[in-house]
């Protein structure tokens, strides 16, 4: 008898430990992405860079996946980043312009408040949210982060070489020898200056200490932590722990700095003990500054950089971490967007995709949990409002092609060039006249495609 009571209490405490470690499992998982400024397509030892070291981001590839063929949803910031947070292409919400191509520190405008952010979503979830680093989506009050779904802002509220003073170094000469009183950039806390010019040769350190807090305040979860860095975006600042330490020179420093970061911030998560139910994403908004030379980054074998709807101005290094979910070492070489992780978002935090608009964006999970492939198959390519080329699996069709400097008008082709990109992923040799059913298939693709947009008036000529 007694020996049956003292099984009963035996099992019931396996119970109950069951019961109590339950909750933990059934979390929402963490959502923490990691989003450079203008870093190419080939700046990362993974990507095959020869000279910058990348052990962090290499260690993150070889613990995760590498995504070959991921797109930034436009090529320069303001408008890869609405996209990134509301999953629709920029021309759906006005975060674009045919004049002015960013925001500025004289913009009236910015993210309207009836676009539904990753944050606001999440948050609505139960989710913590922050977002540590550049925003560049509002500096005013009722566009800033914390209007947007966030509980916490730590950063910059637009590009870092905005609000130059006028006695810098004429043209791009401040650029070379860099001083931080060159631009007078504001550093913000949730919604107010707490330093100007933004002391930006620890900016790279900050973001990162301000980061690892939050995942170890909120390491009881869900959490969602958005984490833009400033850099690689000129000017070039770096610590001194960081100073001439890359055989890439300057911009190579920087990099490795923001190697550094990722590697503290995935510690960070292994330390609080909740790898496994974390998804990190590492992505870039836009390809390489290449006119600036030396301190601009590369894109590798694709063609052109920032500005371009070339492959270099939207082909973006992208790395997903998530141990015991996403196998590690995979490669994902389908076609996948910034514009996924709000699908991606909604489907780990098990929410309903918002049915009043359209969006564009694919859910990423299934691809992510079992390496499978991208449902993707269409990438639509715009500068502004304007659809310049159009991919469907391999190819990609220009309908009209634009340098991103020293080109000041498009070229029109019609019909239009056309690059099979798993070939000839520099864009080099013209299959048009091989293939007119492959430009027949793309045509209806952007008839079908035309009839989604309801272009909204721009926010970035406010
Ligand atoms: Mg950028």
């Amino acid at each position: 008898m007694m020996r049956r009571y003292r099984l009963a209490f035996l099992l019931s405490a396996v119970l109950i430990g069951l019961c109590s470690a339950a909750p933990a499992a059934q979390q929402p998982p963490n959502l923490i992405v990691i989003f450079c400024d203008d870093l190419g397509y080939g700046d990362l030892g993974c990507f095959g860079h020869p000279t910058i070291r990348t052990p962090h981001l290499n260690r993150m590839a070889a613990e995760g996946m590498k995504f070959t063929q991921f797109y930034a949803a436009a090529p320069v910031c303001t408008p890869s980043r609405a996209a990134l947070m509301t999953g629709r292409l920029p021309l759906r919400n006005g975060m674009c312009s045919n004049t002015r191509r960013v925001l500025f520190p004289d913009s009236k405008g910015g993210l309207p408040s009836e676009e539904i952010t990753i944050a606001e979503a999440l948050k609505a979830k139960g989710y913590a949210t922050a977002c540590i680093g550049k925003w560049h989506l509002g500096h005013l009050p009722p566009f800033l982060p914390t209007n947007h779904g966030f509980d916490v802002y730590f950063g910059i509220p637009y590009s870092n070489d905005m609000d130059r003073i006028a006695d810098a170094p004429r043209g791009r000469e401040a650029f070379w020898q860099p001083k931080i009183e060159y631009w007078n950039v504001p550093l913000m806390r949730q919604t107010q200056i707490i330093e100007r010019p933004a002391d930006q040769t620890t900016i790279t350190r900050r973001y990162t200490e301000e980061a690892q807090r939050f995942i170890r305040e909120r390491r009881d979860g869900p959490f969602f932590l958005y984490l833009p860095h400033s850099m690689p975006h000129v000017p070039l600042f770096r610590t001194p722990e960081f100073t001439d330490r890359s055989l890439r020179g300057l911009y190579g420093d920087v990099i490795e700095e923001l190697d550094w970061s990722v590697g503290q911030v995935l510690e960070t998560v292994r330390e609080a003990g909740i790898a496994e139910n974390t998804l990190v994403m590492f992505t870039s908004d836009n390809g390489p500054w290449l006119t600036f030379d030396q301190q601009g980054g590369s894109a590798g074998l694709l063609r052109d950089g920032k500005g371009s709807t070339w492959d270099g101005g939207m082909r973006v290094p992208t790395l997903a971490w998530w141990p015991g979910t996403v196998a590690a070492g995979s490669v994902c070489a389908g076609l996948a967007s910034t514009m996924d992780i709000f699908a991606t978002a909604h489907a780990m935090a098990g929410i309903e995709l918002p049915r009043d608009r359209v969006l564009d964006t694919h859910d990423l999970t299934p691809l992510l949990r079992s390496s499978g492939a991208s449902t993707r198959d269409t990438f639509f390519y715009y500068r502004a409002y304007e659809l310049m080329a159009v991919r469907w699996g391999p190819w990609k069709a220009h309908f009209m092609t634009q340098a991103a400097y020293g080109q000041p008008k498009p070229e029109t082709h019609d019909p239009p060039v056309l690059y099979h990109l798993e070939h000839d992923p520099s864009e080099k040799y013209d299959v048009a006249g091989q293939h007119p059913e492959v430009l027949e298939k793309i045509r209806e693709l952007v008839a079908e495609h035309r009839k989604t947009l309801e272009p909204a008036p721009s926010q970035l000529e406010l």
